[in-house]
């Protein structure tokens, strides 16, 4: 049964009755935004890798979502897409504060992250910024309250969690962890569970990893509610 045994989930790009467009190759074919669309197709992105085939119709459908899937396999835009769609399906402006939290454990991952979010929300009008230390706690914390998308370290974005007046997470729809193993493995546990802690329970949760480890599920359990499994062992 569905969540017994994360470990052993198979590969899944069959996603059911009520995602039955799981069988999409093109971003055209999906159900998000025009605006979502033309940033993609202005960088490029045409045809959906096995990854973002297997979740992006879950994860699109608000579905929190536990995705297992090599390096270089295309996981960045199978959770940015869902974080711009959220936000944009839930007419959110930049007067709506955060919405959208991407945590990942290097700098050098987050600037990547930060690149296709530029790419993926070309088009929208959506703030966003990097949180990853390298600049003054003060002078970060000024930008960080009024952003939409945050992308960050986990070290920092406690940080400002303890440090930075104003700064609110009480509105926040979605949460990403990529990386979660290698959050895990760099020691960030405790850190993570102090931040998930201080967000709202009622919001969408995706966790990304290369492997399938069990920390990796045990995080899961703190912090996805009736998720779907999803693992790629290779490109279709
Ligand atoms: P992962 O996080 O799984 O290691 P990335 O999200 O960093 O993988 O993607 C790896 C590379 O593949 C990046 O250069 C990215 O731009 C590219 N890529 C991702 N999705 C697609 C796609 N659908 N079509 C073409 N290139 C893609
Ligand atoms: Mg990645």
């Amino acid at each position: 049964p569905r969540g017994s045994n994360p470990l052993a989930a198979p590969e899944r790009q069959d996603a059911g009755a009520s995602t039955s467009y799981a069988g999409v190759r093109a971003f055209d074919d999906l159900p998000i935004s025009q605006y979502t669309k033309d940033g993609l197709k202005k960088h490029k992105y045409v045809t959906l890798t096995a990854i973002q085939r297997a979740a992006l119709p879950h994860a699109l459908a608000g579905r929190d979502v536990l995705g297992a899937a090599k390096t270089g396999s295309g996981k960045t835009l199978t959770f940015l897409i869902p974080v711009v769609e959220k936000l944009y399906r839930a007419k959110w402006t930049r007067l709506d504060g955060l919405g959208g939290l991407v945590l990942t454990p290097t700098r050098e991952l987050a600037v990547q992250i930060f690149e296709e979010l530029k790419k993926v929300g070309t088009y929208h009008d959506l703030s966003a910024a990097l949180l990853i230390g390298g600049k003054a706690v003060a002078e970060e914390a000024t930008r960080v309250a009024s952003m939409n998308i945050l992308v960050c370290t986990p070290g920092r974005l406690l940080q400002h969690m303890d440090e930075t007046p104003g700064f609110d997470t009480a509105s926040l729809q979605i949460l990403v962890l990529d990386e979660a193993d290698r959050i895990l493995d760099m020691g960030f546990a405790a850190t993570l569970d102090a931040i998930v802690a201080n967000l709202p329970r009622e919001r969408q949760t995706m966790l990304f990893s290369a492997t399938q480890t069990k920390s990796v599920r045990d995080l899961a359990r703190l912090s996805l509610t009736d998720p779907e499994y999803l693992a790629v062992h290779a490109e279709a």
